[in-house]
């Protein structure tokens, strides 16, 4: 595993970095994954490298926007609540139906929503206006030119663009395909991440627990994390703390990776933060301190590629190294990993939505560094979590939101208003 520094996440002795530096020296890393062609029900969740266009006209022909009756709209115009006017009832078109049907003037012809609109017919006049009969219709009230008719390129001309290459695919977007035709598009897939925790302490939860050891939940919530971001995530629970250990379990991975992320093994105790050590060999990968609480020690680069470029080029995987801490690795996960996901797919729309809140009690903040505070979001107020500690999983799991406390303060008062990040 060679080559391939990652520009702006170098100089590890320098002062500690900005969010901000450190999220665009990562973007600046990531190059997007090849676009491919996916059968469109398997599309959902990928971004688009092509426009989409419409094949045909949306709807292609004029069609009822309502069950009821096909008629002229002068044929009816003396329709009234009070005086009813009758017309013959010719005939019966269904969606589906594709004869050519022809409305003689002076009568109807019984029309479903979605049905072709008979030549000679300028209107449809709802079912609910009429008694609803069969041979002969008693109409109530008149209707205008064009009432309930859809027309053909009402909702888009044929040729027009209805999405753009860089468009997440949504299920709307998805029907948009569907609706224009197309079997099959090109996207960039759901980038596939491999999520390792580190650790000599882990156990995997539903085995018996003794002192000293802990149950592994780093690497479910990254990997939930990872799908909630729209990533196909695997786990590979406890590398043990073996320096010899560490790169045969990333080499493992690293064929069916597009994203590595490891938790633990990156603070600053020496031997036992083995990520580090073992990374820090290969010279791809960089680690540094970033201004924020929690999260502060934090490891980025790519790894495993020949640096060759090109065709044919053996590519470069990235990695995160998250501090071990849960509530760390995930307030990093979200500030970093997750719009690293939306980069590998060629798009940026995974930043976590801002909001501004009322703070209901005072909040502390280290100086120099920005807090993302666990928090409960209620509308427009917002509530900080009383158990702060980077290892309190449980007060995570209370939590909707992160307060952002800037660098420069150190406390905050009841009443102010403050930048709240909303958690997916
Ligand atoms: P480390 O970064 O390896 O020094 O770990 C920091 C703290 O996070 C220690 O208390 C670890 O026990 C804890 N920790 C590390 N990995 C995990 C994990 N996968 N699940 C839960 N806690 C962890
Ligand atoms: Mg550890």
């Amino acid at each position: 595993m060679t080559s391939g520094a990652t520009p702006g996440v170098t100089a590890p002795d320098s002062p500690l970095s900005s969010v901000e530096a450190y999220r665009a020296a990562i973007l600046a890393a990531i190059t997007p994954l090849a676009p491919i062609s996916l059968e469109l029900a398997a599309a959902e969740g990928c971004v688009l490298a092509e426009d989409v266009t419409a094949a045909v006209a949306l709807p292609s022909f004029d069609n009822s926007g309502m069950d009821g009756y096909a008629v002229r709209a002068a044929d009816v115009a003396a329709a009234a609540e009070d005086s009813p006017l009758t017309l013959p009832v010719t005939g019966e078109v269904a969606a589906g139906d594709i004869a050519a049907h022809r409305l003689a003037p002076g009568t109807a012809i019984r029309i479903m929503t979605g049905a072709q609109l008979p030549a000679g017919a300028d209107a449809v006049v709802p079912v609910e206006w009429t008694d609803g009969g069969a041979a002969r219709v008693a109409i109530r009230r008149a209707a205008e030119h064009g009432n309930a008719v859809r027309y053909a390129g009402g909702d888009a001309t044929e040729g027009e663009t209805l999405l753009t290459a860089g468009t997440r695919m949504r299920p709307m977007q998805i029907a948009v395909a569907a609706s224009a035709g197309r079997a099959a598009v090109t996207v960039r897939p759901r980038p596939r991440v491999v999520v390792l925790s580190t650790g000599d302490e882990l156990t995997e939860p539903g085995s018996p627990l003794v002192p000293g050891r802990i149950w592994d939940s780093n690497s479910y919530m990254i990997a939930a994390a990872a799908r909630e971001a729209g990533a196909v995530a695997y786990r590979r629970s406890g590398v043990p703390d073996d320096p010899k250990g560490v790169l045969p379990a990333l080499e493992e991975q690293l064929a069916h990776a597009d994203l590595l992320i490891t938790t633990g093994g990156v603070s600053m105790g020496g031997e036992h933060d083995v990520v580090k050590a073992a990374l820090r060999e290969l010279g791809t990968v960089t680690f540094r301190k970033v201004a924020m609480q929690p999260g502060m020690p934090q490891g980025f680069g790519v790894i495993g590629g020949d640096g060759a470029g090109g065709v044919g080029a053996k590519r470069g995987v990235p990695i995160f190294t998250l501090p071990g801490n849960p509530v760390s690795a995930y307030v990093s996960f979200q500030m970093f990993a997750r719009p690293a996901i939306a980069a590998l797919q060629g798009a940026d729309d995974l930043s976590l939505p801002s909001v501004r809140a009322k703070l209901t009690g005072p909040v502390r903040s280290p100086s120099g560094r920005r807090s993302y505070l666990r928090a409960v979001l209620d509308g427009s107020k917002v509530t900080p979590l009383s158990g702060q500690g980077s290892h309190q999983i449980a007060y995570l799991g209370r939590a909707n939101a992160l307060i952002v406390v800037p660098e420069w303060e150190t406390r905050l008062p009841a009443d102010d208003e403050v930048e709240v990040l909303v958690l997916p």
